[in-house]
């Protein structure tokens, strides 16, 4: 860990390149590592490890982790920390890539969001410590080899299973190491809190390493347009840090920080039932527009909810699975600036202009 990130490291300044090491490995210069690394023990004794791979540049620079799975049944993550580890030319990395695609382990094999064991969660087990409760000691194993060694993380994750969000970043803006690395994502929204106790990107940046986590689509799926969008996020930020220096930094077009000032909330269905969900994620919705309906088995008229937007607003998370009981979620709305939805509305205006453009050049096939 190093103090000096605000600045782009420059190879010049920095010196040689180190070696990486961890308890009992050693990743030098010029090299990668696909490591299976022992963090607790099953009922039979046998080794639970998790899946690492090391990428050492050449060029000395900054280290990053990229991690995935903290829960166990949020897959898109996965999906991108392995393109970037193994798709990605690195032959001119200046700094260190750690890469952790599963740390969850126990949860990933049971396609659970938490440890089995207890239903502990690991997100709110880090930093960890050792001779504690068996997530705490999983989390201290990881912690401690492959996070506390890092500059900067990214933790991916999904919307709890049975809902989607639209990807977003969410980060501890007042942070000003963490907020660099939350703009260089690229995403269109930032959600600003420190986030929970326990949480790696929490944990990670009270220790000194600015972590963001990213928010991205549905439990149990890979989805590649949002993969190809996070890895858009990767790159910006890589680019930003100067481990890429060849390649340049992304601007998403339009961005807001959400913080206490903004209007947002999460909308709550007040009759049990099944839901016609008529919004999607990333969506803008006016107030007063229908966001979804509520019916019983029967369609009966006296019993139909329609729910409205309360404010006009981004539809950042939204329930796919079409069933609740009252007071489950329907989605997340947040409010945006004047700025932002002009920007917003371009944006649509433009997009939808682009889609018709293309209707009427594949009409004339
Ligand atoms: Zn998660």
């Amino acid at each position: 860990m190093s103090d000096d990130i605000d600045e782009p490291p420059d190879s010049s300044d920095v010196g040689d390149a180190e070696p990486f090491t961890y308890n009992g490995g050693r990743v030098d210069p010029g090299e990668s590592a696909n490591i299976r690394y022992g963090i607790s023990e099953t009922y039979l004794g046998d080794p639970v490890r998790i899946p690492v791979t090391v990428i050492n540049g050449e060029h000395p620079g900054p280290t990053v982790f990229l991690s995935a799975a903290a829960h166990g049944d949020e897959l898109n993550g996965i999906e991108v920390v392995r393109e970037v580890a193994h798709d990605w030319d690195h032959s001119n990395l200046h700094g260190t890539l750690i890469c952790l695609p599963v740390m969850n382990v126990h949860g990933f094999l049971a396609q659970e969001r938490y440890l089995p064991i207890y239903d502990r969660d690991l997100n709110r087990s880090f930093p960890g410590r050792a001779g504690s409760t068996s997530a705490r000691r999983m989390a201290h194993q990881i912690f401690t080899n492959f996070i506390e060694p890092c500059d900067i993380g990214l933790d991916f994750h999904t919307s709890t299973r049975g809902r989607t969000n639209m990807l977003h970043v969410r980060a501890n803006m007042e942070n000003s190491k963490v907020a660099r690395v939350a703009k260089a994502f690229s995403s269109n929204v930032i959600i600003a809190g420190e986030g929970p106790s326990g949480t790696l990107r929490r944990e990670a940046t009270q220790a000194g390493i600015p972590t963001i986590t990213i928010e991205m689509g549905e439990a149990h799926r890979f989805q590649r347009q949002l993969i190809d969008r996070a890895l858009t996020g990767v790159a910006s930020v890589l680019a930003e840090f100067g481990l890429h220096p060849e390649s340049s930094v992304h601007w998403p077009g339009w961005r807001t920080i959400i913080d206490d000032d903004n209007e947002k909330t999460w909308i709550r269905a007040d009759a049990g039932g099944i839901v016609d969900m008529k919004r999607g994620r990333g969506e803008l919705v006016k107030e007063g527009e229908v966001i979804c309906v509520i019916t019983n088995p029967f369609k009966e008229e006296e019993d139909i909810v329609t729910v409205e937007a309360p404010f006009t607003g981004l539809i950042v998370g939204v329930l796919e699975n079409p069933v609740v009981y009252p007071g489950n979620p329907l989605c997340h709305l947040v409010g945006l600036s004047p700025d932002t939805l002009t920007a917003l509305e371009r944006e649509r205006t433009t997009d939808r202009s682009r889609a018709d453009r293309r209707t009427s050049e594949s009409t004339l096939d």
